[in-house]
């Protein structure tokens, strides 16, 4: 179908901006021209993620009918061996062929609309909105009494019983079901199986369309089996709160129906896809604080003789009106995380496996970084990227969030930790476990044993390369050893009851010493077990060598580190039909090319950055030439740098920003700052910028200083805050309005250039270039490159901070000379580099300030 079958809007809910059309034009087009990749800078506060929404969702209902139709034709075909549709029949004759398939296909959705559209209105009827369930009697009463019950437990104190320390008897060669007919085995049997379901589904719909049978929620089954979804739009972000934004865009606009005529009406099939943390009903698991502990307790439940009384897993589960009538309220109107406890609760139903069962029929799915980016839990969720649109929020981490989810490291102290705590674990109830606990505990000791001496024995300097098998040395552990350990661990959940164990040791011990230092030395509490953390870096080791690099890292640790973040990339970018990577800092473009597709051509590649919605007079960015302000390695300490310059500058513009004006200065790193205010403090030069500007400065270990910087601004106190690059305030904080009028960049933060991590990753990219024939001279350009993208990306993202919406104003200020060479300019976000001033020394900087503000102060008025 053509461009001009659209809106120009692309139903867009409000009045789009010009910046706003030209994103969903892009997505539209590159959706059509059937690219691969698209990279989409667009800066926070110009409504991104509606504009993708709009597009995806737009192209997806145009398009719908002839990718069903051409799926169809494409089964037939494979089921008749290629008899139905020929190459050498006229076109008329196969698209009559198509378009009788695509009939019968609109029948089932048709029926299966108006079924969520009946559940729609009663549940209006009966309650309004799913919030409103909660307070109602009668069916929904139960939802709110569960909610007091778990509010309640969430102030119980977890006792815990000896017995439950104790791990299930551990039997080395069980055989699960899966190790006896193999993966692929059980695939190809769950497929037999999905397959005859199937043809009773068709039964029931040809004698629901002959009027044998009425329509109601247990046969509504076979109308939602029947409209698969062909293509799914997939939204992975970082963090819920950022689903859940997601969510509340997604209810806004009103999208046609995919079949106008035939089916008036088509709801949007939205599936926000979450963890046992979030959707999981039975109190016994949801006391539980941590999402690996929720696990483990909800394994158990389904395990134990009882089962979980929400759940089983069985097709008559599956397919009870109850497990039915939740996967199609979810469908009966957009639905967010928070609504499915509730809806799960009030039916009895498990809210996180009714969800999975409802994947097939999704026609939007969220879900965190972790599922999309991790083919093992892609796979266990049964998450199918098949020609889907993938879209990657706040992508400018992605290389890194891949990294960490395919790397591991554990350190000297936690082997240390993690041994003394099995060993306590152990002589404690040795007479109580089985023998096969009793083995694979000792064996896990011995692996641990092996480990500390090696790292003891070995560890010289950081950045040292490690051969997996020296780690092994003169021992009796190989490869198969891990695997079997490792398989203990998971299966006998022993990390989770060592860790409760030595925890409730540990709170006796600290109430004891909270008694006699006032709770002074009380520990935090460590989000997972130890032996989680020491598990994955054990399954590190049976990793093939090829695709990462075990070295030695700062803290006495030994550290694995995927080398080429494009492989595990690679099976998602072969599935899917296009991949989006969004946010509002992509630059450097660069880093994602080499980095993540080095091998996708560039014509199946978009990139698309615009500029900010805000008129071009509400940001400013200067970027001064004077030499004097240069931040590099060797001059950065220079006395009259930090104790004249600097400061002069920070004194200076706290005057010309209004005092209800926060200022915000980032710092390259926590030590550089730290000397800064030694410096300052030595010379009273703190004590006068504090008469003109309350300071408020980050510290490594220091408290949150966000809170009392926002109150100082907000009772219109002179403000200025120091944090640092890559700190706790340069990601997901908003500076927006008088939070931050003026954002100041000292100096370009290149990453540490010594830490292990970056030693083996510029070594690794020299030898790649070297062996693919290139010379030296490239491969120092390539190392260079890679470091000034990392520090470009941390700029970015920090002067990102200060814009945040369409009536919003700031200035930026780069102070340091070398932003004005082409290599670090080129690399500032668009509208950013759009932005910069001509005035660029010190005095034009300030007077210019002044007029800034003058101006915006006279327009307020
Ligand atoms: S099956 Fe569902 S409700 Fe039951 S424990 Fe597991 S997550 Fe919780």
């Amino acid at each position: 179908m053509g461009q001009k079958e659209y809106s120009e809007t692309f139903y867009h809910p409000y009045e789009p901006y010009d910046i706003q059309i030209q994103l969903m034009e892009t997505v539209y087009r590159v959706l059509s021209e059937g690219k691969k990749i698209a990279i989409l800078e667009s800066p926070t506060g110009t409504g991104k993620t509606l504009s993708l929404i709009c597009a995806t969702m737009t192209w997806l209902r145009m398009n719908k009918a002839d990718i069903f139709t051409r799926r169809e034709a494409n089964s037939e075909n494979n089921e008749n061996g290629g008899e139905s549709e020929s190459e050498d029949e006229p076109d008329w004759v196969n698209d009559t062929y198509r378009e009788s398939l695509l009939q019968e296909k609109l029948v089932s959705l048709n029926e299966y609309e108006k079924h969520l559209n009946e559940l729609n209105i009663t549940g209006r009827k009966s309650s309004k909105t799913i919030h409103d369930l909660n307070k109602e009697d009668g069916r929904y009463g139960a939802v709110e009494s569960l909610r007091k019950r778990r509010r309640r437990n969430q102030h119980i104190d977890i006792s815990l019983e000896e017995q439950d320390f104790i791990p299930q008897p551990y039997e080395s060669d069980s055989e699960t079901y899966e190790t006896i007919v193999g993966l692929r085995g059980a695939r190809l049997l769950d497929k037999h199986h999905r397959l005859s379901e199937l043809s009773s589904e068709i039964k029931t719909l040809l004698n629901r369309i002959d009027g044998k049978i009425s329509m109601d929620s247990s046969n509504s089954n076979c109308f939602a089996v029947l409209n698969q979804n062909p293509v799914k739009i997939y939204f992975a972000s970082r963090t819920y709160s950022q689903l859940s934004q997601f969510t509340s865009q997604i209810r806004l606009p009103t999208f046609p129906s995919s079949f106008r005529n035939k089916v008036p009406d088509e709801k949007v099939k939205y599936l926000p896809l979450a963890s046992k943390k979030q959707l999981c009903i039975n109190p016994k698991v949801t006391k539980w604080k941590t999402l690996e502990a929720i696990n483990d307790a909800c394994t158990d439940a389904r395990h134990s003789k009882e089962g979980c009384s929400f759940y089983q897993n069985t097709n008559e589960w599956r397919h009870a009106p109850d497990t039915l009538a939740l996967r199609d309220t979810i469908f009966s109107e957009i639905q967010d995380i928070e609504d499915l406890v509730p809806l799960g609760k009030s039916l009895g139903i498990c809210p996180y496996y009714a969800s999975r069962e409802a994947l097939p029929i999704a026609e939007v799915v969220t879900l965190p970084y972790q599922y999309l980016l991790s083919e093992s839990t892609r796979s266990s969720l049964q998450i199918d990227l098949q020609d889907a649109i993938v879209i990657i929020d706040e992508a400018h981490n992605l290389i890194e969030t891949i990294n960490s989810i395919y790397s591991s490291e554990v350190s000297l102290e936690d082997l240390r930790n993690c041994h003394k705590g099995i060993l306590t674990y152990f002589n404690k109830f040795k007479s109580r476990l089985n023998p096969g606990n009793r083995v694979n505990l000792l064996k896990l000791n011995s692996l641990l044993t092996t480990l500390i001496q090696f790292i003891t024995k070995n560890f010289k300097k950081i950045g040292l390369e490690i051969d997996p098998n020296d780690m092994f040395e003169g021992s009796n552990i190989d490869t198969l050893n891990i695997h079997k350990i490792l398989r203990y661990i998971k299966v006998s959940k022993i990390a989770y009851k060592i860790d409760a164990y030595t925890q409730a040791l540990e709170d006796i011990e600290s109430v004891r010493n909270e008694k006699q230092t006032n709770g002074a030395h009380r520990k935090p509490v460590s989000s997972q077990p130890l032996l989680f953390k020491v598990s994955k870096f054990l399954s590190c080791l049976t990793n093939l060598t090829s695709e990462g690099q075990f070295f030695f890292e700062k803290g006495c640790s030994i550290k694995y580190m995927l080398l080429e973040p494009s492989e595990p990339f690679d099976s998602i970018l072969n599935q899917a039909k296009c991949v989006l990577l969004a946010g509002g800092t992509m630059e450097p473009v660069s880093e994602f090319l080499t980095n993540l597709f080095p091998k996708v051509s560039s014509e199946s590649i978009t990139t698309f950055s615009c500029n900010h919605v805000i008129p071009k007079e509400n940001l400013k960015t200067y970027a001064t030439n004077q030499s004097e302000f240069e931040f590099t390695f060797e001059k950065r300490m220079s006395p009259s740098l930090i104790n004249d310059r600097l400061f002069q500058f920070f004194v200076e513009l706290s005057e010309a920003v209004p005092q209800k004006g926060g200022i915000v200065a980032f710092f390259p790193s926590y030590q550089y700052l730290a000397h800064i205010i030694e410096c300052w403090k030595q010379n009273e030069n703190l004590t006068h910028l504090n008469k003109v500007r309350k300071i408020f400065y980050e510290s490594k270990d220091g408290e949150d200083i966000l809170a009392g910087y926002s109150e100082s601004v907000a009772e219109g106190k002179g403000s200025i805050l120091f944090a640092i690059v890559g700190g706790k305030l340069s990601e997901g904080i908003n500076f927006q309005d008088n939070l931050c009028r003026a954002v100041v960049m000292v100096g370009l933060p290149f990453p540490n250039i010594f830490s292990g991590e970056l030693i083996i990753k510029r070594k690794h990219l020299t030898n790649k270039i070297m062996k693919s024939g290139g010379t030296k001279e490239e491969a120092s350009q390539a190392t260079r490159e890679f470091m000034e993208n990392i520090c470009m990306k941390a700029v970015n993202q920090s002067i990102g901070r200060a814009i945040r919406h369409a009536n919003d104003y700031a200035n930026i200020y780069l102070l340091d000379v070398r932003y004005n060479r082409p290599n670090f300019r080129e690399k500032l976000s668009r509208w950013v580099k759009d932005s910069i001033n001509s005035e660029q020394t010190i005095n034009q900087i300030i007077s210019s300030t002044r007029l800034f503000f003058a101006a915006h102060s006279r327009n307020a008025h």
